[in-house]
């Protein structure tokens, strides 16, 4: 198995490989050749995105500099400016805020905001919030955490128009007493046209039904992303590699996602645009993502899965941890439309977003080859269990009839 080969290639060959950036495209065309020596029918899906690129970003307020993070996708910026301070829907329903830096302070930046195009999930409340900023043509938004350390950024959206930083919350308190000062705020960013695209394999057969492999191949800027995801795409890939499908009475398809950390999922959304239709033929969908950490073990989790169909997989599972259903993934595309779908994951990972994973700590020293090798036998095991089942009269949304 090339595990080993793909991780470092996707990892450290290549590294960090955002939607829209050169690595990008170079990590799409690998997987693409992968499939294609596997002798597998490779597709492409391309999608328009931009490239963003980020280079400083100083804010100053009374000559002190004071540190700032500039939110992922802003637009760029050099402004002088008063600052105006809004804290609630009422401030910012009367607030004056042309060519003003908008301090957002209070309820309105206690959680981040998702995208205002966003196609899975939108807050009625935060789209008015983000309307009514964009109507006020502030000159910039700096945002005040309630984090102290690492703040989150409050905005990740490449549609969102005004250029924004975050900062962490003492930061804040320290521009909250000076409310009389101009502020100087720079951000040195770009957003470039590019395009993205989605690498899908199938297995060759005339079988209409299916089922789905996956794994997200981007990452976030500035992480190579070797638990977040070149583990699940090296297992992806082996698995394409080394699968014997020739008996199974279904399809086997292989999606290497683009876009799962890209602030609009363009992937998946063109993925569902795509192959919305045919949903009724996917019999199970499978995701990996974060799998291998050699801190802890792959974990497991079901979603509309018939309870026969967990028990016989649990049986084989090893030291592999049940957990509780999680829904920021790939696997939610499928788990949101009521299909049966599995996701490996590692246990524990999500305790490490953004101090491990999504930063540049997220190396290959944190990732267990064997332990990728495992969620690949594991994929396998769990096809093999569909094999001998009637696929055209199963439901497709439970797998109780799959004989175990
Ligand atoms: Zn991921």
């Amino acid at each position: 198995m090339n595990v080993q080969t793909h991780l470092e290639t996707l990892s450290v060959a290549i590294g960090a490989r955002p939607v829209g950036s050169e690595a990008n495209r170079a990590a799409e065309q690998y997987i693409a050749r992968v499939f294609e020596n596997a002798g597998r029918v490779a597709e492409r899906q391309s999608f328009a995105c931009f490239d963003w690129k980020l280079g400083a970003t100083e804010l100053c307020v009374n000559g002190d500099a004071l540190e700032a993070r500039a939110n992922p996708y802003t637009l760029p910026c050099n402004v002088t400016a008063p600052m105006i301070f809004v804290s609630t829907r009422r401030e910012l329903e009367r607030a004056a805020m042309e060519n003003k830096i908008v301090v957002l302070h209070g309820e309105l930046a206690r959680e981040a905001y998702f995208p205002k195009n966003f196609k899975f999930v939108t807050i009625e409340e935060q789209q008015h919030i983000l309307a009514r900023l964009e109507r006020g043509r502030p000159a910039a938004i700096i945002a005040i955490s309630p984090q102290e350390k690492n703040p989150a950024p409050i905005f990740q959206d490449g549609d969102f128009e005004i250029p924004s930083v975050t900062v962490a919350s003492d930061v804040g308190a320290q521009l909250l007493q000076q409310h009389d000062a101009r502020v100087a705020l720079r951000i040195d960013a770009t957003r470039s046209a590019a395009r993205g695209a989605n690498v899908i394999a199938t297995s060759k057969t005339d079988a209409r039904k299916k089922i789905i492999l996956c794994a997200h191949f981007d990452t976030k800027p500035d992480t190579p992303g070797a638990l977040d995801n070149a583990a699940g795409v090296a297992a992806l890939l082996a698995s394409a590699q080394t699968l014997d499908t020739k008996h199974f009475p279904f399809a086997v398809e292989w999606i290497a996602f683009n876009g799962e950390d890209y602030y609009s999922a363009a992937g998946q959304v063109l993925y569902l645009e795509k192959c919305g239709n045919e949903f009724e033929n996917i019999l199970l969908a499978i995701n990996m993502d974060g799998i291998g950490w050699n801190a802890s073990r792959n974990s497991i989790a079901f979603f509309n899965c018939a309870s026969e169909f967990e028990n016989a997989v649990m049986a084989r599972a090893g030291d592999i941890a049940r957990v509780e259903p999680w829904y920021q993934g790939d696997h939610s595309l499928f788990a949101m439309q009521g299909l049966p779908c599995v996701a490996f994951s590692s246990q524990g990972a999500e305790v490490v977003i953004d101090t491990v994973i999504h930063t540049a700590h997220d190396t290959l020293a944190i990732v267990d080859a064997q332990r990728v090798a495992q969620v690949v036998e594991m994929t396998a095991m769990i096809l093999r269990l569909h094999e001998d089942a009637d696929v055209n009269n199963l439901n497709p949304a439970r797998v109780d009839s799959v004989r175990v």
